[in-house]
């Protein structure tokens, strides 16, 4: 556990990525980015804040008119490109080498990246890693799996590629029922295994009741347990799960969970939120532009109070203090 004297941190993921339709599948064909400009002036006003963000970026995006737009403006700016990380976040059903079976849809299952047989997962992330590389004239060390999608060969492979930090952990989260990863035992807490450091998304089990809080924050399978009992458990005590993100959750939901956490000892923070949602009627947080109007008010009102009341620094999320940095 951090020191209880560190100022608190915090990292902004964008998963930046093409305009998916959130309820059409998994079209390797869906690859659409029109959201470049409003992506840019999102980043540029938080850096005028002071806040940094980290692009996980994926490979629509990245091979996309607007998304190499963004890129090249963004590495133009000595001040913004101090203020901005290139990371990488691997929708498999878009990202070569493509599968010949599935031309159409790509079944659930195999929108998790670490559901791929092992060469599948290196040749699509490997080929990710170059056009980022090639593009942002970096290579990035920040991994966020698509769908969390994490699997048993990933380790090994972000190693091989030069990857520090994966982000795809979603704390208390079980996915299993649509083939995904079953996160119900983790909670926020960093580690590092391996030469890779794991910062989950931050996420919280919130309550009005601080032993409820403390309680999952130490038994999050408890959270996820379907028996009776659980369910009766959780609705006395009205625990929720929420992530700290803009998307679908209001401002004094994120200083909560902010809040809440910090009393329990974290001290480095994720916000995240997906690209196409400073853009209005791309996903479905914002639908209309005002909703879009109040979507970016929310992130500056949030990274405002971060560092003013909350008297927070920002960082890039290969700027963590735990990041291992070559010994050689
Ligand atoms: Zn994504």
């Amino acid at each position: 556990m951090p020191s209880q004297s560190a100022s608190p941190k915090l990292a902004i993921v964008i998963h930046t990525e093409e305009e998916f339709d959130w309820n059409g599948g998994f079209n390797p064909t869906a690859t659409e980015v029109s959201h470049g400009a409003e992506l840019l002036a999102a980043v540029e006003n938080l850096k005028e804040i002071g806040a940094k963000c980290t692009l996980a970026m994926d490979y629509a995006f990245v091979t996309s008119e607007q998304g190499l737009q963004c890129i090249n403006k963004i590495n133009a700016d000595d001040e913004l490109i101090r203020h901005v990380e290139f990371a990488a976040h691997l929708h498999p059903w878009v990202n070569p080498p493509l599968s010949t079976s599935f031309t159409d849809k790509v079944p659930e299952q195999f929108s998790y990246p670490g559901n791929l047989p092992e060469d599948e997962e290196y040749n699509k992330l490997s080929t990710l890693t170059k056009e980022i590389a090639k593009a942002a004239r970096q290579s990035p060390v920040t991994y966020l799996a698509g769908r969390y999608g994490i699997g048993k060969n990933t380790p090994k492979i972000l190693k091989k590629l030069g990857y520090k930090i994966d982000v795809s952990i979603s704390p208390f989260v079980d996915y299993t029922h649509q083939y995904g990863p079953n996160f119900s035992r983790y909670n926020n807490d960093e580690f590092l295994t391996n030469t890779i450091l794991y910062w989950p998304h931050t996420s919280a089990i919130v309550s009005p009741l601080p032993f409820a809080r403390k309680y999952f924050n130490h038994s999050p399978a408890a959270y996820s347990k379907a028996s009776l009992w659980r369910k009766v458990m959780r609705k006395i005590v009205r625990a929720k799960l929420h992530r700290l993100s803009p998307e679908g959750f209001s401002l004094t939901d994120m200083q909560n969970v902010t809040k809440y956490q910090y009393e329990l000892g974290q001290r480095c923070f994720i916000l995240s939120f997906h690209s196409p949602s400073v853009k209005s009627g791309l996903t479905p947080y914002v639908e209309s532009t005002a909703q879009a109007v109040e979507f970016n008010q929310k992130v500056l009102a949030y990274a405002n109070w971060f560092k003013n009341e909350f008297k927070g620094e920002f960082i890039k999320v290969k700027d963590h203090p735990q990041v291992p940095h070559d010994t050689i």
